[in-house]
């Protein structure tokens, strides 16, 4: 017995000094670290933390987001409230007014927020009026606060990512939402392949790229794996982490596949498999981690979503920068 411990924690050790020389763990130790006892729990956490400051400093990345058009999505993610498939009761609103997210984005950089970014929901964007809107909100953002500008507008072409980039648009967010072999199980109106195409016209146009999942939809420990393969086979460039919170109306709305250990130990295998990455946790943060939010941190997060979420609601982002400053860290500016 305990040998077998001894021999548990050199393996994490192992893992450790891998992932702080910069080489992610392979798909078969990703297997390993995740599937590891829970009686390890908190080894793991005391080496995804070492890696987290060793790549990231004490410094956290805030940043906060506007759903800027709600629901009617013609896509049938079965995680999704938005989704046309689905009777949920979610508010629906067309392309909001350029002033209005502007004057979000304002409220959220003076929130503490870095980075902002204008959420939309749909297959992708590509009504001229509503690219105009982007444009002007983009132009205006640049002009009026330090904010870092972010969209995530779905499966785009290179043409209006590049307006948009013209416009000022700095990182594009688009996340691939679980493995490859997963995917089917929760969208069947597109192809994987398109999303992974939109990452990468991102990448070349040289957008900063954001692109991680949702995590508790019935993926085997494995897929998470898989999934953290693919990303690094892309070279994103952050990795958000959402879980999921289950709305009412959606095919999900039972699930209940997340505990809060679980949820830090898929923060932990992202560290150590994309050790130099920005990972920021986004949604589900509040629901599936409760009271041990804080320890994301050590679990290898060097950022996180503060304020509103899409569809539920956020805690008061006065509370996480309480958290953050509780926890030695700092906001990076
Ligand atoms: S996740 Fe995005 S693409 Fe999928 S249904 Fe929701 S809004 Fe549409």
């Amino acid at each position: 017995m305990l040998l077998k411990f001894a021999m548990i924690r050199a393996t994490i050790k192992r893992f450790e000094e891998k992932a702080l020389k910069g080489e992610g763990l392979s798909y078969d130790e990703g297997c390993e670290l995740i599937n590891l006892p829970v009686s390890h729990f908190f080894d793991i956490l005391a080496s995804s933390e070492k890696v987290r400051k060793f790549f990231k400093g004490n410094e956290v990345n805030l940043c906060s987001i506007i759903n800027a058009k709600s629901g009617l999505c013609a896509e049938n993610c079965t995680f999704c409230s938005q989704s046309v498939h689905y009777d949920t009761g979610v508010k629906t609103y067309p392309m909001t007014e350029p002033q209005k997210i502007v004057e979000t984005a304002k409220a959220a950089s003076l929130n503490g927020a870095r980075e902002f970014s204008i959420v939309t929901s749909g297959t992708s964007v590509n009504k001229d009026s509503d690219v105009a809107v982007l444009i002007e909100a983009l132009k205006n953002m640049k002009n009026e606060m330090p904010v870092e500008r972010c969209a995530s507008l779905g499966i785009m072409n290179a043409e209006t990512l590049q307006k948009l980039k013209d416009a000022g648009l700095q990182s594009y967010h688009h996340n691939l939402e679980t493995a490859r072999s997963f995917f089917p199980n929760i969208c069947t109106t597109h192809d994987y392949e398109e999303d992974v195409n939109t990452v990468r016209t991102a990448k070349r146009l040289g957008l900063y790229t954001c692109c991680g999942g949702v995590f508790g939809l019935g993926e085997s420990r494995e897929q998470r794996v898989e999934l953290a393969t693919t990303l690094r086979g892309l070279d994103v460039d952050s990795i958000p982490i959402n879980f999921l919170n289950p709305r009412p109306g959606t095919p999900l709305e039972n699930a209940n596949n997340l505990t809060p250990i679980e949820c830090l130990k898929i923060i932990a295998l992202f560290r150590f498999m994309l050790p130099a990455k920005d990972i920021v946790i986004c949604g589900g943060r509040q629901a599936n981690l409760r009271d041990m939010q804080c320890l994301i941190f050590a679990a290898g997060a060097n950022g996180m979503m503060i304020g509103n979420y899409l569809t539920t609601l956020g805690r008061p982002p006065e509370e996480d920068l309480q958290m953050v400053k509780d926890l030695g860290l700092t906001p990076k500016r």
